[in-house]
């Protein structure tokens, strides 16, 4: 082989570029196979913040972790988790260090752009049975049309019972659809804006199609859905006023590609996330500082209210966690770190006019930091400090994560924004990190397993 010329030397010296990991170190897709086979399960149990819950909370007692209790002594290496609400799940391995040099969160939100079920939802019209529904997070309607779709929530019963409903996730169970308009007949919804290809008052459900038997019936089409979720569930009419009942996406998790390198998936954003951080603290037995790995929920609509990152609930139990050492919170904040896992958009070759690429992410690039989110000017932003930075590319550096930088899109294509402002506000240093995902926020989002497991590993090393 020639020499390299001077040039050459300079150059491998001082440029850089994040390799492709297929490339780089092809040997990774078979840990990263083994890695995704649990995540496409977790996906598969928990199509909802509770039911994540419930299977964060199935997993981490498996793991011995114990229900956190205010009033016990905890020390170096005691594993507990607190459930909020049943919609997020806090779980915490107490570090060999006192928490006044800092504790180590990751927080990853768990719920998911879908179709909520207005509180009045039940109705007929010329002979068939629909629900009503009301998009929750940022969704693009046309995606949602013809896709079969299941139906999961609780409904509080008047007497005071919870009934968990899940139809059209089994194998043999029925799935829900929303009807779509066919090109013969559709010259005029053609020349719709996109955004209005299917409108909000369009995502109406069909939940059936025969009538109740008697010709006394004023509705007997809405009387046959009703009498069959009465048969299944015993809910009537007005158990819908107490009830939370979420529409997704009914497909299961799959691999994508000849070579199933990748994942198709709904609700990846952000329970990729989850799952990577849940595994990362559950394998980090002996963590430094102590780990606080937070599933929060209403990421997808900023985040407030008292299960929310906006709202108090992690505040108020990491005072709990402080008065059990004696410690004050602001003396923990201040000295913590914090990852905001959360997907970013990947490169997308087919419309790459959107992205920025030198500051783009890539499938099987890794986890992507980004420094900031944020819309135009940066606003809204949580943006991280060169110190904060260089101390979270260290922690991957050390235990050879490989991991890519990236920014959302181009500067004014649009914009975005994680839980990372308020964990910012919280006096905490804070990054985003998560995994690169195509198709963001469609019914159907694919992600790369080698970006899974990465993540996975970049979580481990920022705990260790
Ligand atoms: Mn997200
Ligand atoms: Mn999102």
């Amino acid at each position: 082989m020639a020499k390299k010329s001077e040039g050459a030397k300079l150059a491998e010296k001082l440029t850089f570029e994040f390799p492709n990991i297929a490339k780089a170190s092809p040997k990774d897709m078979k840990d990263a196979e083994k890695f995704c086979k649990g995540y496409m399960a977790f996906l598969d149990e928990g199509k909802t913040e509770r039911e994540c819950t419930a299977a964060a909370e199935r997993i981490l007692k498996k793991a011995g972790y114990t229900v956190f209790d205010p009033q016990a002594q905890y020390q170096a290496g005691d594993r507990i988790y607190y459930i909020n609400r049943g919609k997020n799940i806090i779980l915490t391995t107490i570090g060999q260090k006192p928490l006044t040099e800092g504790v180590k969160f990751n927080i990853a939100h768990i719920d998911s752009p879908r179709l909520d079920l207005k509180p009045n939802p039940l109705y007929e019209q010329d002979e068939l049975a629909y629900f009503k529904t009301h998009y929750y997070g940022g969704i693009r309607k046309y995606q949602w049309g013809v896709t079969p779709l299941s139906m999961h929530g609780v409904v509080m019963l008047k007497n005071g019972k919870k009934v968990e409903i899940s139809i059209g996730e089994k194998e043999d169970d029925p799935k829900f659809v929303i009807s779509d308009l066919l090109p013969h007949l559709s010259a005029k919804q053609n020349e719709r804006p996109l955004k209005e290809g299917l409108r909000g008052e369009e995502l109406n459900i069909i939940i059936g199609s025969l009538p109740y038997q008697d010709e006394e019936v004023k509705e007997p089409f809405k009387l046959m859905a009703l009498k069959l979720l009465n048969d299944r569930y015993g809910i009537t009419e007005q158990d819908f006023f107490r009830a939370e009942i979420e529409m997704v996406p009914a497909v299961k998790a799959c691999d994508i590609g000849l070579d199933r390198s990748m994942i198709g998936a709904y609700g990846q954003d952000d329970r990729v996330c989850a799952y990577t951080a849940l595994m990362a603290a559950i394998d980090v037995k002996k963590p430094k500082h102590t780990t606080v790995t937070v599933f929060t929920e209403k990421e997808e609509v900023g985040s407030p209210g008292n299960t929310g990152m906006e709202g108090r609930s992690l505040e108020h139990l990491m005072e709990d966690l402080c008065d059990c050492f004696g410690v004050k919170p602001r003396d923990v904040y201040r000295r913590s770190m914090c990852l905001s896992s959360d997907v970013n958009a990947a490169y997308d070759p087919t419309f790459a006019d959107v992205y920025e690429k030198r500051n783009s992410c890539f499938l099987n690039h890794g986890p992507v930091l980004t420094k900031y989110t944020g819309a135009r000017g940066k606003n809204g932003s949580n943006d991280a400090s060169a110190e904060f930075m260089y101390e979270v590319i260290r922690c991957m550096e050390e235990e050879n994560v490989f991991w890519q930088i990236g920014e959302l899109g181009k500067v004014d294509e649009g914009g975005g924004g994680t839980i990372a402002v308020f964990m910012g506000d919280m006096d905490v240093d804070t990054v985003d990190l998560g995994v690169p995902v195509l198709a963001m926020h469609s019914p159907f989002e694919i992600t790369a397993k080698l970006d899974v497991y990465y993540t996975y590993k970049a979580f481990k090393a920022f705990y260790k």
